[in-house]
């Protein structure tokens, strides 16, 4: 996105303001979709990562479908305009009563679990299909919080207990129509998901009635400049190869899927703050901003790197500041980064913030969340306006004992 664009968005909405450029969201869609050579693959785009309704219209205008962690996404994604037959439901630790309405609203659903698949099974028999979530084991992804398929991982049910899962499928007569897999975030290694997948292919002899894997995600997208990504051509190349032999041996030819979030909006996404204040200390210069870890949580949270510009003094002498917000708490959103000389007023562009920015922000300290504004096709409009104060107390109960 070009900087004069993000400078006049700032002027017009003010900041702290989530941009994200409906072109990259595109060009990212279309190399995955396309990364498979000959073998079609259908994407459910991860809408935990982000679920403004415009960027799941758009999004859902791919003709992709979406992947759904709770009964609200599922309705949020039906308000935004996709089939239930498209969205797949991959909820763990939720009440059973949460499936049971998941299923009435004719959504797929990814068990994960042994006892709700023996409650499944009670319910529905052989009448509702779902999918398994298998949890293969393998340690992937960047580090131990976004990885979910190791040992002590709470997702997924233990390739060991395929077993177990077979004979509550015949006992209640359940028809398992898709395994899945996702083992975690920021795989960089083609060979890790290859390992999965060859342990799916492996159970796989278990379930007769498949007709779709579904591999989940964690391809990684670039933070740094020179960062090692995901070379999804090269993944999607061998994953092709090895799921064509698989599908011959298993007699059938099955649907590939995968359920990307941070790889579609990402780098689609771009956070401007103001320097409120430029504080010299004995050992650092802070760049103090009007946000902080109540909108953008993961430099705090997963220790992610976010590349900060200043867009509002291109050519200053850089200089070394540490970025942080205004939250009473530990709010840095990047240390020691060169920037152009920062002035107070100057605006920052905070990259990468497409994915888990605005989907995790909170109202922590009693701020508003931010405003959320799309480029598309050259215009940009606003797609969700800042909070007010009453955003603060709309839903607070009054008492009059005091
Ligand atoms: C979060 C999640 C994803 C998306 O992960 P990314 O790293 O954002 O691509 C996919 N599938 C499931 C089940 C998830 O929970």
């Amino acid at each position: 996105m070009d900087n004069s664009l993000l400078l006049e968005v700032a002027s017009v909405y003010g900041t702290p303001t989530y941009v994200y450029d409906s072109a990259k969201i595109k060009e990212q869609y279309d190399r995955l979709n396309n990364a498979f050579g000959t073998k079609k693959v259908k994407l459910h785009y991860a809408m935990k990562a982000l679920n403004n309704s415009n960027i799941l219209k758009l999004i859902h205008s791919f003709g992709a479908g979406v992947d759904a962690v709770s009964i609200e996404e599922i309705h949020l994604a039906i308000r935004a305009g996709f089939e239930s037959s498209q969205i797949m439901y991959t909820p763990n630790c939720v009440a059973f009563s949460e499936i049971k309405d998941a299923v009435s609203l004719g959504v797929y659903i990814n068990i994960d679990n042994l006892s709700i698949l023996e409650k499944f099974g009670n319910e529905y028999g052989n009448s509702v299909p779902c999918c398994i979530r298998i949890n293969p084991h393998i340690m992937a992804g960047g580090n131990s919080n976004i990885s979910v398929g190791h040992i002590d991982s709470k997702f997924g049910i233990s390739i060991h207990q395929v077993r177990h899962i077979e004979r509550i499928m015949k006992h209640h007569n359940i028809r398992v129509e898709g395994l899945h897999m996702h083992t975690g975030s920021d795989i960089i290694d083609a060979d890790v998901f290859l390992r999965g997948a060859e342990l799916l292919y492996e159970a796989a002899s278990h379930f007769p009635d498949l007709i779709f894997m579904d591999f989940g995600s964690g391809f990684k997208v670039g933070y740094r400049e020179g960062d090692i990504v995901t070379d999804v051509e090269s993944i999607g190349q061998k994953i092709a190869g090895s799921f064509e032999k698989f599908c011959t041996s298993y007699g059938r030819e099955l649907e590939l899927w995968f359920e990307p979030g941070k790889y579609i909006v990402s780098e689609a996404g771009v956070f401007l703050v103001e320097v409120n204040v430029v504080k010299q200390t004995t050992s650092t210069v802070f760049a103090g901003v009007n946000s902080g870890q109540n909108h953008l949580i993961r430099p705090m949270f997963y220790n992610s790197y976010h590349r900060i510009e200043n867009i509002s003094n291109p050519n200053g002498e850089k200089k070394l500041y540490s970025v942080v917000g205004y939250i009473c708490e530990s709010d840095t959103l990047g240390y020691d980064r060169l920037l152009n000389e920062v002035r107070e007023g100057d605006i920052l562009a905070i990259y990468n913030a497409g994915a888990y920015g605005f989907s995790m922000s909170n109202q922590y300290n009693a701020r508003l969340r931010p405003a959320e504004v799309l480029i598309h096709e050259g215009a940009y409009h606003l797609i969700r306006k800042r909070e007010e104060l009453e955003d603060l107390y709309r839903n607070e109960v009054q008492l009059d004992i005091f």
